[in-house]
């Protein structure tokens, strides 16, 4: 799947320190391999990676952001780009608003038009008024009729009439009549896009002017998704999208593509054959599903914005000269709690997220470590070595903990300071020598 080919090929820049144009060349060649291999059109998907490429190159990778993770961000970023950045909301204002379906036959007009209808009966407070414009088989009134008992929503068919076009109309004027302030009208759809089906619809949006014409199209189609998005929208200028059937082991690439090829935006997603199974459409969540990959991107932009690089070499070099001090430990402290809850942010990290979610860990269990440092005298905090025990009793009373306490954080304190000189090299550089010899 794509989100897995999209995590090997990021893979390869594990461990590089900085975006050049040969790390990230390699990268995207898989990139772009993935999203073809997702259906996404040929076109989309090079300029995708050209426009990625552009922005990676030259990006300054901070310390606390490995590489791979910051091209996870951009293509993340150039992925919800794609799909339209922000969300798109139906025009339902007017009264009655009329909501037109179209797309092929068993792309999920029918069960889209009970799901609509259902989420803005019961969260826009709408009184919907559900439309049998499928003339050709009879079984297809029949499915909207129980679909529309299923939500307690009235329905209008004309079981006798093969005139979609007069029952659209005579249904707009039963709505109006009724008090009904939302009309959603389905229609018949044909396996491929002929001239029949095509002149219907047509007549059907001249007839009646519909303040929004949707396009439902099966997800799992790939490729032939957005050639009859195409077609449909050459003939019918519709108004948004629907992506269907998203719920099975459904590629994205219609997603990624549709967008940019027809330039209108995806409004809802079916995922489900149930009449709960729809959602608004979300760019940057598609894009997250997508890449698979927990809320890895999130977890990179605050990261980025908080995280004080200059602050983090002026540690590196205090580390090396073991000059770390309580000081120093406080403000680590303060860095970290900035980027947020912690447990959120753990949570953020895929893989670890659901083990941890039981876990209590939060702001406060920064507090009793702060509360002992705080009590600390200036000179104390800079020269953790004159810490005696009457100091220690003192630091303890001050701070409303114990002496145990009190030993436990100056004991790991100082072998945090070991353990971040031996990482640091120093150590490491000065035994290097012996061991050649
Ligand atoms: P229409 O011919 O365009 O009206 O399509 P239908 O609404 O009759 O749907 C065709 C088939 O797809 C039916 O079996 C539906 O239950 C199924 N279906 C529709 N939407 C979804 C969806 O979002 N997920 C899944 N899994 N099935 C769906
Ligand atoms: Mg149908």
């Amino acid at each position: 799947n794509l989100s897995e080919r999209l995590e090997r090929s990021f893979k390869i820049l594990k461990g590089e320190g900085k975006i050049t144009e040969i790390n990230v060349a390699e990268t995207l060649k898989d990139v772009r391999k993935a999203l073809l291999d997702a259906d996404v059109n040929y076109k989309v998907a090079k300029n995708f990676t050209d426009t990625v490429k552009e922005k990676a190159l030259g990006q300054n990778v901070l310390t606390a952001v490995k590489p791979s993770q910051l091209m996870v961000k951009i293509v993340h970023d150039e992925l919800t780009q794609l799909m339209g950045g922000e969300t798109s909301e139906i025009n339902i204002d007017s009264k009655p608003a009329v909501i037109l379906m179209s797309g092929l036959q068993g792309s999920g007009k029918t069960t889209f038009s009970g799901k609509l209808a259902r989420m803005l009966k019961s969260k826009k407070n709408k009184r919907p008024l559900l439309v049998a414009c499928d003339v050709y088989r009879p079984a297809a009134i029949e499915q909207l009729r129980v679909l529309a008992e299923q939500i307690d929503v009235p329905m209008y068919s004309e079981p006798d009439s093969k005139n979609p076009v007069v029952i659209a109309q005579n249904a707009i004027q039963e709505a109006k009549a009724k008090g009904y302030d939302l009309v959603i009208v389905d229609t018949a759809g044909r396996l491929a896009v002929d001239e029949e089906m095509m002149n219907e619809i047509a007549a059907i949006k001249q007839a009646i002017n519909p303040n929004e014409i949707l396009f439902v199209v099966d997800s799992m189609t790939g490729q032939d998704a957005v050639n009859t998005a195409k077609e449909f929208n050459e003939r019918l200028d519709f108004n948004g999208v629907v992506l269907t059937k998203l719920d099975g082991d459904t590629r994205g690439g219609a997603a990624l593509s549709i967008r940019s090829v027809v330039d209108k935006p995806i409004k809802f997603v079916g995922t489900g054959e149930k009449l709960d199974a729809i959602d608004q459409f979300h760019p940057s969540r598609m894009a997250d599903r997508i890449l698979g990959m927990g809320d890895i991107v999130s977890l990179v932009e605050r990261a980025q914005e908080q995280y004080d690089e200059e602050e983090a070499k002026r540690l590196q070099k205090k580390i090396a000269k073991n000059q770390f001090d309580f000081n120093d430990f406080l403000s680590q402290i303060a860095q970290i709690k900035k980027m947020g809850n912690l447990k959120e942010l753990a949570s953020m990290i895929p893989g670890v997220g659901k083990a941890i979610k039981d876990i209590d860990i939060d702001d406060n269990a920064f507090k009793s470590i702060e509360a002992i440092i705080y009590s600390m005298t200036p000179e104390e905090r800079s020269n953790p070595a004159i810490l005696n025990g009457s100091r220690r009793q003192r630091i303890a009373k001050g701070s409303g903990t114990n002496i145990q306490e009190v030993n436990r954080l100056l004991k790991q304190f100082d072998q945090t300071r070991k353990m971040m000189k031996m990482v640091t090299g120093n150590k490491m550089g000065k035994m290097m020598p012996k061991l050649k010899r």
